[in-house]
């Protein structure tokens, strides 16, 4: 039987003491932070972990984040913090950092997917610290939509996918990375990232002396260190382009592909007559101001109807890591069935970004550089 979802936007010491004891409770409460939204349980009880798993439709092996309100609240659920654990914390936290370490025999094999070592954040958001600190747990919180579609940056997107199966939502406004956290496994003064995410790592080289990517995330037939990066994520219901390069050239390789969708839907049309179940067609733009200037007069005669994003420039990284899951979602609400992206080039936040692109368009990539002859 669905659930009521109780939405809690006044978050004052009531709501949070409230939203703290239901999450204490075994209950499932939505959780905003800095990145996106959390679907939140408490990470020591093994049968509200599970409901995550059901609500979600998460493959059980991909294990979940703990999230504290301070770095005391980590001592007890892990054997050790390395010194370079430790100038991690200091450095990055409260922030989108996640710190693998070698877990206690307090947190449950459900909280880490069955590994020996688990999954730890404090988020600079602070309403969410608040409501950890209400908890007393800590608490288990991966996004907070169902799995493999885009995750939710506003209390709305997590209403979409979870009403009636959870007890509860703070909403808090939208999040403002936009983006999930960097995850890093540590070594000695050394660490690899797992996933790249908001603390980019040029900021971790200001901390610790060798910084490296693990290979699967350049490989895509390596196993990945981070169970959850090997599986389908973020994808919109439309098709996915997503386009690099120079800006002339990007709006030309768009409008060559728009022409040939269209064509291609007219044919089928025509084949099939009335009773034809071709889709009908609708464009879904999330581009940069440059590549906007040069689609304007072409988009003021498409007779496809279409949505429309400008992120900010091209350099405006933060922009479009701000947008992109908002964006997709909106094109799946207006059922946009092609969607035509910029991406940005893949260092410092680009690297999250596009990680996040390329799983949600498939890999599908055009890079619109001057041919060389
Ligand atoms: P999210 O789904 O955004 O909450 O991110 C959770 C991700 O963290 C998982 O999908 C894993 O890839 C990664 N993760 C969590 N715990 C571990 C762990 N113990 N070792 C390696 N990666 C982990
Ligand atoms: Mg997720």
């Amino acid at each position: 039987m669905a659930l009521e979802t109780k939405i809690y936007k006044n978050l004052d010491p009531k709501e949070i003491a409230e939203l703290g004891s239901r999450l204490r409770a075994g209950e499932l409460v939505a959780i905003p932070t800095e990145t996106v939204y959390g679907l939140g349980a408490n990470g020591l009880d093994e049968e509200a972990m599970s409901r995550i798993y059901e609500a979600k439709g998460r493959p059980s092996d991909n294990p979940l984040i703990l999230h504290v309100p301070d770095q005391a609240s980590v001592t007890p659920l892990v054997k050790e913090i390395s010194p370079t654990a430790k100038q991690l914390m200091d450095a990055f936290w409260p922030g989108p950092l996640t710190i693998i370490l070698p877990k206690s025999d307090n947190v449950p094999l459900r909280a880490t997917g069955g590994l020996d070592s688990v999954a730890v954040r404090c988020p600079a958001h602070d309403v969410c610290r608040a409501i950890l600190q209400a908890a007393g747990v800590p608490v288990a919180a991966p996004s907070a939509n169902i799995s493999g579609r885009p995750s939710p940056t506003t209390a709305d997107a997590v209403y979409h996918d979870m009403a009636g199966r959870i007890e509860a939502i703070a909403d808090a406004g939208p999040c403002e990375v936009g983006v999930e956290s960097t995850i890093v496994e540590c070594g000695d003064d050394a660490v690899t990232i797992l996933r790249p995410g908001g603390i980019t790592d040029a900021m971790l080289r200001q901390v610790v002396s060798t910084v490296t990517f693990d290979e699967a995330l350049s490989a895509p037939d390596v196993a990945p260190k981070a169970p959850g990066m090997k599986y389908k994520h973020y994808a919109p219901d439309g098709v996915m382009t997503t386009y690099v390069g120079v800006p002339k050239l990007i709006s030309e390789a768009m409008i060559e592909a728009m022409e040939a969708i269209q064509k291609e839907h007219e044919e089928l049309v025509s084949q099939e007559g009335k009773t034809s179940i071709a889709k009908p067609l609708r464009f879904g733009f999330l581009i940069n101001e440059e590549v906007a200037q040069f689609l304007d007069i072409y988009l003021a005669d498409l007779p496809v109807p279409f949505e429309f994003v400008i992120y900010g420039n091209a350099a405006d990284y933060r922009g479009l890591a701000h947008s992109l899951y908002s964006s997709l979602l909106a094109f799946n609400e207006a059922k946009v069935t092609h969607i035509f992206a910029t991406g940005v080039p893949r260092q410092g936040l680009g690297r999250a970004i596009m990680n996040r692109m390329d799983k949600a368009s498939g890999y599908n990539v055009v890079n619109a550089v001057p041919k060389r002859d």
